[in-house]
């Protein structure tokens, strides 16, 4: 609400202003970088023009010293500096790599894909979409604090564009990052932006207020500096110090009153806000209880945001009160680091801090914020609704027209196309991903644009199953192959009856003519023809069980042999005859049926490993992996050969033990990366000796592919030392 921090388009800001500023917060920084990033940057844009007509490095210049103002890290800085140069100059993410450092590259990197994303504003939802993916694609959050900044300036100086332009510009802003910055905690750089969102989407009305907030400037100067005076005289009753600042609020804010309110902006009392600044908590209800017994609160605007904090983590006291002369006037009180974070949000992690060594390597931004929950209390709320809305499940892509769709985590286009309608999944022959064409297992990633091939021929196959992740896709896939299955029983149990008929010397046409067919139906309770073809076809009744429900056949002398051998012949060919052969069991054993397979539990075999069978005595075949110890070579005659059924799916267990050096939140974001793919039946966790953690997770896994892409995620967390299969 205040807007302490100046952001304003500054066309004079060179690079010595910068390493000053800088210099103030961060003496010991790498100024000879700051420099060359600025030299660089310079040179990638030279003869490039903003639509001001200045040169384009004034915008680099800007989004630094924005940064710097939020008093971020060097990495921030100088990433700010080359945010445009691999977009607009075709510089090479390699290159600066090798000029500066990999983070910063990987900086540079985010900023240009997401400034790659074509965004429609059509609905809430689809805003919702794009901020979840913003924030899925920028792996490293400092990839959002630098392009808020960007955003920043060129919502400053977006008056040099045309008016489309800035309507788009605007709307997308306050849809996206405005969200984004209230996400994170960064309040100065949400009011800002929200202010210049009002004065493009809105002109008149912003105007309009600017006009009525800065008319009796003089006058207002003048109440707010009596407030001052009169808050300072009664806490210096108390011998009370604090910092004291009034100010009109942003327009935003006022305008949002209005609007919820349905008033106009004289009926706006409360326009003017003042802030306290103490020391420690106890003074801010201290200075909370001298503003109360001198001033008349409003009774239901009090609010504690210290004893609970919001989600993004400000604190602070806010309280309305009936001012001099009658005016009501909003008041915060909070204490100087409160207010730092209220200021900067999730940018004061990135902070320099003093005595820090320059350059130190920086943690994963989730290490860091679960570090972070540890060193405060009562921040549980604020890391549970950080982590579940920041860290999303899915991927995010984009249909040809540019709308957003969420997918499962490890979907494929297939997910995809059932995502769009059930027929363009059952008519998928390919897909094209950003143009190229790829098998339908890839694996989607967010940003992608999905366009989807269809074919009038092309019916699902059981294979799909296998491809598919979303229950939905699987569901529409089953549905159509029970549908095919369902009419190839009723064309082969028709048949088949048709043959049986014919065996008596008449057809199934006379015999339905006849009635008796209809109560052959009913006997069987089913409910028509088809359904009794259906049942004929899948192999629940024979041809020989409806024969002998119709009495008026004659039999002849080799009825009874044709009937049997039709019989036999319909048991062949059956969907439970297709069926059965290899549906129920993970593996098939080599010529048998019927017989009782176990995985055994020393190893657990998964689908993938090479495995042998074992006789057990009264216990049908376990199956071992094949280089199980518990396997006798002596015994070889008790080995059978098995193989895996790769039609049967099923979530295998396995066990596997990692060993970390501990640290802080690491067992979370191990979990973290297992539970993106598989599920975990349970976690055993032990402190080792040396400042090392050991452990055990039981997880479910389709086959080994998906074992080792679990084991790799987790092998990707820097703090890991060794995964095994125990
Ligand atoms: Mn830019």
């Amino acid at each position: 609400m205040y807007q302490s921090l100046d952001f304003s388009h500054e066309r004079d800001l060179n690079i010595d202003d910068l390493c000053r500023r800088l210099e103030s917060y961060y003496p010991d920084a790498d100024f000879t970088m700051l420099r060359k990033a600025y030299s660089f940057a310079e040179k990638a844009h030279t003869g490039q023009k903003r639509s001001s007509g200045e040169d384009y490095i004034i915008h680099p210049i800007n989004v630094a010293g924005t940064l710097i103002k939020l008093k971020l890290d060097m990495d921030s800085i100088v990433a700010g500096l080359l945010h445009d140069v691999v977009e607009d100059c075709g510089i090479l993410p390699e290159e600066i790599e090798k000029e500066f450092s990999k983070n910063i590259a990987q900086i540079v990197v985010g900023l240009t894909k997401i400034s790659k994303i074509k965004f429609k504003t059509k609905e809430e939802s689809q805003a919702e979409n794009f901020r979840k993916m913003v924030v899925a694609m920028a792996k490293d959050l400092r990839v959002i604090i630098v392009k808020l900044a960007d955003r920043m300036h060129n919502m400053r100086t977006l008056q040099y564009v045309n008016e489309e332009k800035q309507k788009k510009i605007a709307k997308e802003t306050l849809d996206i990052y405005v969200p984004l910055a209230s996400r994170l905690g960064i309040n100065s750089v949400k009011a800002e932006l929200e202010d210049l969102c009002l004065r493009f989407l809105h002109p008149d009305i912003y105007y309009r207020l600017a006009e009525k907030v800065t008319m009796k400037k003089s006058e207002r100067d003048t109440y707010i500096k009596d407030v001052i005076e009169h808050i300072q005289e009664k806490l210096l009753e108390y011998s009370l110090k604090a910092d004291v600042k009034g100010r009109p609020k942003h327009f935003y804010s006022i305008y949002k009153k209005m609007i919820a309110r349905g008033v106009d902006f004289e009926q706006i009392q409360d326009v003017l806000a003042f802030r306290l600044n103490v020391s420690n908590i106890t003074e801010c209800y201290k200075a909370l209880g001298i503003i109360h017994s001198s001033m008349t609160p409003i009774p239901g605007r009090f609010k504690d945001y210290i004893a609970i904090p919001k989600v993004n983590n400000y604190q602070s006291l806010h309280t309305t009160v009936i001012g001099p002369k009658a005016n009501r006037i909003e008041i915060q009180i909070r204490t100087h680091d409160m207010d730092e974070v209220a200021e900067t949000g999730v940018a004061a992690h990135w902070k320099y801090k003093e005595g820090m060594a320059s350059g130190e390597a920086r943690l994963d931004w989730v290490q860091e914020l679960l570090e972070f929950n540890q060193n405060v209390e009562n921040n549980n709320e604020f890391m549970a609704a950080i982590k579940s809305d920041l860290d999303v499940g899915g991927v995010f892509v984009f249909t040809p027209t540019g709308d957003v769709r969420e997918l499962r985590y490890g979907a494929t286009p297939l997910d995809f196309a059932y995502a769009v309608h059930t027929e363009v999944g059952n008519k998928c022959v390919g897909a094209k991903i950003n143009g190229k064409i790829v098998p339908l297992k890839y694996t989607l990633k967010s940003g992608d644009t999905v366009e989807i091939m269809t074919s009038k021929t092309q019916t699902p196959s059981k294979d799909w199953l296998a491809i598919v992740r979303s229950s939905r896709a699987k569901s529409k896939i089953k549905q159509h192959l029970l549908k095919i299955e369902r009419d190839e029983n009723k064309e082969l149990g028709r048949e088949v009856l048709e043959k049986a008929f014919r065996v008596f010397g008449t057809s199934l046409k006379s015999v339905i003519k006849s009635g008796e067919f209809a109560k052959a139906c009913v006997e069987f309770s089913v409910s028509n023809e088809d359904d009794m073809y259906i049942q004929v076809g899948s192999g629940r009744y024979s041809p020989k069980d409806v024969i002998q429900a119709i009495p008026s056949l004659k039999k002849e002398e080799d009825s009874d042999s044709k009937i049997d051998e039709l019989d036999t012949y319909t048991k062949k060919v059956t969907s439970t005859a297709r069926k059965k052969s290899n549906k129920d069991n993970a593996v098939i054993v080599d010529g048998m049926d019927d017989l009782m397979v176990r995985m055994a539990r020393c190893c657990n075999p998964i689908p993938g490993d090479g495995i042998v069978g074992y006789i057990t005595r009264g216990r049908g075949i376990t199956v071992h992996t094949a280089v199980c110890d518990r396997i006798d070579a002596g015994d070889i005659g008790r080995n059978i050969d098995v193989d895996w059924n790769t039609e049967f799916s099923f979530k295998h267990p396995v066990n596997i033990r990692v060993i970390t050096h501990d640290k802080p939140g690491i067992l979370s974001s191990i979990s973290k990366s297992i539970t993106s793919i598989v599920n975990i039946r349970s976690a055993l966790a032990k402190s080792l000796p040396d400042r090392k953690g050991s452990f055990i997770f039981e997880i479910e896994v389709k086959d080994y592919s998906e074992l080792l892409k679990v084991t790799g995620m987790i092998e990707a967390h820097e703090e890991v030392i060794s995964v095994t299969r125990v």
